[in-house]
């Protein structure tokens, strides 16, 4: 059945669309943090950011399909579980940020706020944080890391340098490097306005994704938000992987740098696998740009979809889900940590919660990335039934992104599989 569904994925799909490992894996289902192939074999799931609360939550399943079962339908129609959703999902947020704009995806949310930004501000360009990826959609493919971009139109998207303290110019001991990086962002800002092309907005992740599991050093964001007011520009915290409680000590990322942006744009989690994506903003911006009209989703904010997001914030309340990611957290990297005496290739663990990067290099002086070593290292622990992927400009990095329900037992069997992996050697 497996080797089927690979071949008609590749009659079908583009060659391009990725599949995680060079023999990929037929799932068959899933539970809580585990993954069961086409074999009945069982994967540890420490890789997938999309189920918050663990695979197959039997309390969101029963609220899908409850809701299938009632009324799903377009959001010009009223119904309860939509208002309701909104009222919950805002009172999460600080005060202020309560107006819903609901979408589908990650992509869509950025997009939505980007258009919003440079509506508002009669700008184009648009400063982001180097190596970070924002989506699919033209507008946002181009705000992300150059290999994502399009060609041939004027290019408005400004990087500035990656906070990243393990291999950037300021590193752990300096207890100035949030103030430094943002003095770049800073400059970026002012050369820009002195040409004429002022920002519409600074685009950011409190935890950088695809930027290499890099945790912004504290102090870094509330002087660039400064700047951006300085300059009238917009802030859009891009929370589709870091929101809804899995840094830990903040149910959002952005409150973890004691800031409060324009809009906070969300995806992934929210639905825990099921599409559920929403852009947030403050009432008084949402009627300056849209008094009349200019936005509508016929999927976005779906019964369905508004059932599942509900459901899964009372689980996440619930079952203490943000309080597990701040401990348990801690405790994976802690273990994770405990192998780098014995193993040269670990060059830094980091993270925050449940997010974290474990970085390979060749040498811990020189920092060359194992780009290679990393990814054979993905597949021995595939083997071993431990599914984690590598990321970063480099793809050196193991990112760690278990479902909340993780547990210390769960630490313990991955890091002993990575332990076994690395003392087996490749
Ligand atoms: N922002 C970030 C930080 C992401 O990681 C992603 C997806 N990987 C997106 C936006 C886009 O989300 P989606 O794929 O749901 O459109």
């Amino acid at each position: 059945a497996g080797d089927g569904a690979l071949a008609k994925r590749h009659r079908h799909l583009p060659n391009s669309h990725p599949t995680y490992f060079s023999r990929p894996i037929t799932m068959v289902r899933a539970r809580n943090c585990r993954f069961y192939d086409e074999h009945g074999r069982s994967y540890l799931d420490a890789l997938n950011n999309v189920t918050l609360v663990g695979h197959s939550h039997p309390r969101l399943v029963e609220a899908a399909a409850r809701q299938l079962g009632r009324l799903n339908t377009n959001t010009r129609f009223v119904y309860d579980v939509l208002s309701e959703y909104a009222e919950r999902l805002t009172a999460t947020l600080p005060d202020g940020l309560d107006v819903v704009y609901f979408v589908n995806s990650g992509s869509e949310a950025n997009d939505l706020a980007l258009r919003m930004s440079r509506y508002l501000t009669k700008r184009e360009d648009v400063v982001i944080i180097d190596d970070a990826y924002h989506g699919y959609t033209s507008v946002v493919a181009d705000v992300s890391p150059s290999r994502y971009r399009h060609y041939g139109k004027p290019d408005t998207t400004h990087p500035t340098p990656n906070p990243d303290r393990y291999r950037g110019r300021y590193g752990y001991d300096d207890p100035q490097a949030g103030a430094h990086y943002a003095a770049h962002v800073t400059e970026t800002f002012d050369r820009l306005a002195a040409e004429g092309r002022a920002p519409a907005a600074f685009l950011f992740e409190a935890l950088l994704a695809g930027g290499g599991q890099v945790v912004l050093p504290p102090g870094y964001l509330a002087p660039i938000f400064q700047t951006a007011a300085r300059h009238g520009a917009m802030t859009i915290a891009d929370e589709v992987q870091v929101g809804f409680g899995r840094l830990g000590e903040a149910f959002w990322g952005f409150e973890t740098q004691d800031v409060v942006p324009d809009f906070v744009t969300m995806g992934k989690a929210m639905g825990n696998g099921f599409p559920v994506a929403a852009m947030v903003t403050t009432r008084e911006i949402s009627q300056a740009f849209d008094p009349a009209g200019r936005f509508f989703s016929t999927y976005g904010g779906n019964p369905v979809a508004c059932a599942v997001g509900l459901e899964l914030l009372n689980v996440v309340e619930e079952e203490n889900l943000q309080d597990n990611a701040l401990r348990t957290g801690q405790y994976l990297r802690d273990v994770l940590a405990a192998l780098a005496p014995r193993h040269e290739i670990i060059g830094d663990v980091r993270g925050q919660g449940f997010y974290s990067g474990v970085e390979f290099v060749l040498d811990r002086e020189t920092k060359e990335p194992a780009s290679e070593e990393t990814l054979i290292i993905c597949e021995r622990l595939k083997d071993r039934g431990a599914l984690v992927y590598p990321t970063g400009p480099a793809w050196n990095i193991l990112k760690l992104k278990p479902p909340l329900t993780f547990t210390p037992a769960h630490a313990d069997e991955f890091a002993a599989a990575l332990d076994a992996v690395l003392e087996e050697g490749w």
